[in-house]
């Protein structure tokens, strides 16, 4: 363990160059031959796993083999994107809304939900108390307070929310956060998915960024509106400003997976189209509520993403609108999911990328993102997606058989 904390773990580089069907992206520039990065670990994040005796968990910054800094590492060049807000006279704080469903495996490829309860029914806290009470108690023993969790709208289907804190630690909570569901999930039988849109008949889970702005020292909160009926203030709306102009661009980031664009759907309280509301769910970016809790919230991300890679490109896209003072336009007041192409169009709302394929399309011109992430992770991130989506639209499924086999 010293040797490890003191001279860094080495592993492949290969890995960034690996898809989830773990074999090489089509363009791969880091294989056999071209050696490791350092895991150097960062002690702050020391935490022992409280129902793993014996066992500890730490965070690592990548490293280059000789120790030194490297932009290759998502902690790296989120710190880097903290820096820069410092240089503005700026501090970010930032929360993590996971939502996510509790299964029980029937058979290959077959699960079903642990409950059927109804719509924000309480009873799932009940009837699992124990379960509840191993996750919040574990959660805490390691460093990170859950300000809530609460039951979704579907089966089986739950979220919490971690406090607020440094865009680091956030990040670095929220992937405790998934960690522990997972693992506890498992010890009582269940599997706990957060993929996004498990079924097309319920709602999806999704990822919300919860953030505000802050001066350096996170003493006075500057994104908010002064007045009450004022939801951001001037720095906040070029902010999200800069969140609107960068949409495209960060779905691809945020919701990098085929399946991300099965929950993104119009009228299915997830996004779908590039706009701002106070209150609304049907918004990208939502100020949740006008009370003391003020806060902007962003919608698009899910819990395939990245949390280090989000939150680069969402911070990168804010301080785009802060430096250029990118205007907003007005707030949405109606669930837009409802409105036709047709009357969306008139009333110039544009929709966030229908699938995965035009997402990483807008995100390759995003200058803004490419830079925020580095060139070694953007090129890296597309090819990888590039992959997956290969191998994906080589694949028969179900679908097509179902429709087709007898009738065409
Ligand atoms: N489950 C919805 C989503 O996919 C969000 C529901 C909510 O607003 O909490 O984003
Ligand atoms: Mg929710």
């Amino acid at each position: 363990f010293d040797t490890a904390v003191e001279r860094g773990v080495a592993i492949p580089l290969a890995n960034l160059d690996y898809t989830f069907l773990e074999h090489y992206n089509l363009d791969p520039i880091f294989t056999a031959e071209t050696g490791d990065f350092l895991a150097q670990v960062d002690p702050a994040s020391y935490a022992p796993i409280p129902y793993r005796e014996g066992a500890a968990r730490m965070f690592a910054f990548m490293r280059a083999d000789d120790g030194s800094e490297w932009e290759g590492c998502p902690r790296t060049q989120l710190q880097r994107m903290v820096d820069l807000y410092a240089r503005e006279g700026l501090s970010v704080q930032v929360g993590y809304e996971a939502e996510f469903m509790l299964l029980v495996k029937e058979g290959r490829g077959e699960y079903r939900p642990v409950d059927e309860d109804r719509h924000y029914s309480a009873t799932g806290f009940d009837r699992y108390y124990a379960f509840w009470r191993a996750l919040t108690d574990s959660l805490q023993a390691m460093g990170l307070v859950v300000v809530q969790y609460g039951r979704d709208d579907g089966h089986g289907q739950y979220e919490m929310t971690t406090r607020h804190a440094a865009p680091l630690k956030a990040a670095d909570d929220y992937l405790t956060l998934k960690e522990v569901v997972r693992a506890l999930s498992r010890e009582r039988g269940w599997v706990a998915t957060f993929m996004p849109k498990p079924y097309a008949d319920m709602l999806g889970n999704g990822l919300h960024t919860h953030l505000s702005l802050w001066d350096a020292n996170g003493k006075s909160d500057l994104s908010m509106g002064e007045r009450d009926d004022e939801p951001l203030s001037r720095v906040g709306r070029h902010f999200v400003g800069g969140l609107l102009a960068h949409a495209a661009g960060l779905a691809g980031v945020g919701a990098p997976i085929v399946n991300s664009y099965k929950r993104l759907l119009p009228g299915s309280w997830a996004p779908a189209h590039v706009c701002w509301g106070v209150r609304n769910r049907a918004a990208l970016v939502r100020v949740p509520s006008m009370g003391r809790r003020r806060r902007i919230e962003f919608r698009s991300g899910d819990n395939a993403a990245n949390p280090y890679l989000l939150l680069t490109s969402i911070m990168g896209a804010g301080l785009d609108g802060i430096r250029n003072q990118t205007e907003l336009p007005d707030p949405v007041e109606d669930d837009v999911g409802f409105l036709s192409d047709k009357e969306a169009a008139a009333r110039g709302l544009v929709l966030l990328p229908r699938t995965l394929p035009s997402a990483l399309d807008a995100l390759e011109t995003d200058q803004v993102i490419a830079e925020a992430l580095g060139p070694i992770i953007f090129h890296r991130f597309l090819n990888v997606k590039r992959a997956e989506l290969h191998d994906y639209n080589l694949h028969v499924h179900p679908w097509e058989r179902e429709t087709y086999l007898e009738d065409v």
